[in-house]
């Protein structure tokens, strides 16, 4: 199962999309998590994307393609996959759907999250993010069992550095500009299905099953077909 998540910033794709890859074993793909690790541990690569992410703006396509596609052959990947913030625009997007028909693969399915936008600029200010395992956490939606610390592996809840009001906003500016034409590209192929991203994080879960189930891509809640 190959599954892909769009939504505007803060409407829950990495929440939603590592719930579903926990679930049926799939393999979660997000060059985010991926850049904010190298920014973490001060590799060439963190350095080259820091600014880029604090602003708000997109890493230049040819890093992120290169990134994906590493991972595209890894062995966890073989499983199944879950795309989380890629492809992020036209071009990446046909990248993707190249190099998945090389490895004679496509995609099952894409989840679109709605959400309202002054919503979702209130959630990414509520944000908090596990600064050791990257888990996602929201003050009031999901706010951890112990404040401040991450349920799964104790470590400390930060608030990410691209969670400030003007990259926010900024982020808001290139999603509707390069990576909402994506919808339209994916609704032609009629892999496309929208999704209410609005509510608690099970009951979106639960509308998320239901479609997968809906669409024949799973049997019972833990079986992938
Ligand atoms: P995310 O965690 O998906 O919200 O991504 C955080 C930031 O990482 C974005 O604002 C971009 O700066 C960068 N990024 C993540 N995915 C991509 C992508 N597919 N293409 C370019 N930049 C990306």
């Amino acid at each position: 199962m190959r599954i892909l998540f769009l939504g505007p910033p803060g409407a829950g794709k990495g929440t939603q999309s590592k719930l579903l890859a926990e679930r049926y074993g799939l393999f979660h793909l997000a060059p985010g998590d991926i850049f904010r690790q190298e920014v973490k541990n001060g590799t060439e690569l963190g350095k080259l994307v820091e600014g880029i992410m604090a602003r708000g703006e997109l890493v230049p396509d040819d890093v992120t393609v290169k990134i994906v596609e590493k991972r595209l052959d890894s062995e966890e990947a073989k499983k199944g996959l879950v795309l989380d913030g890629f492809p992020r625009n036209m071009n990446q997007a046909l990248h993707l759907e190249e190099a998945l028909k090389q490895r004679g693969q496509s995609l099952d399915l894409v989840i679109e999250l709605s959400c309202d936008e002054e919503e979702l600029i209130q959630r990414s200010m509520t944000r908090r993010v596990c600064s050791r395992c990257g888990r996602p956490y929201n003050l009031k939606l999901q706010p951890p069992r112990v404040p401040g610390k991450c349920d799964v592996c104790g470590g400390d809840l930060i608030i990410r550095k691209d969670d400030t009001e003007s990259t926010i906003r900024e982020r808001f500016r290139v999603y509707n500009e390069v990576t909402s034409p994506l919808r339209d590209f994916y609704r032609e192929k009629g892999i496309l299905v929208t999704v209410d991203g609005e509510g608690e994080v099970d009951q979106v879960f639960s509308r998320i099953l239901g479609v997968l189930k809906e669409k024949g891509l799973v049997k019972e809640e833990s079986d992938i077909l």
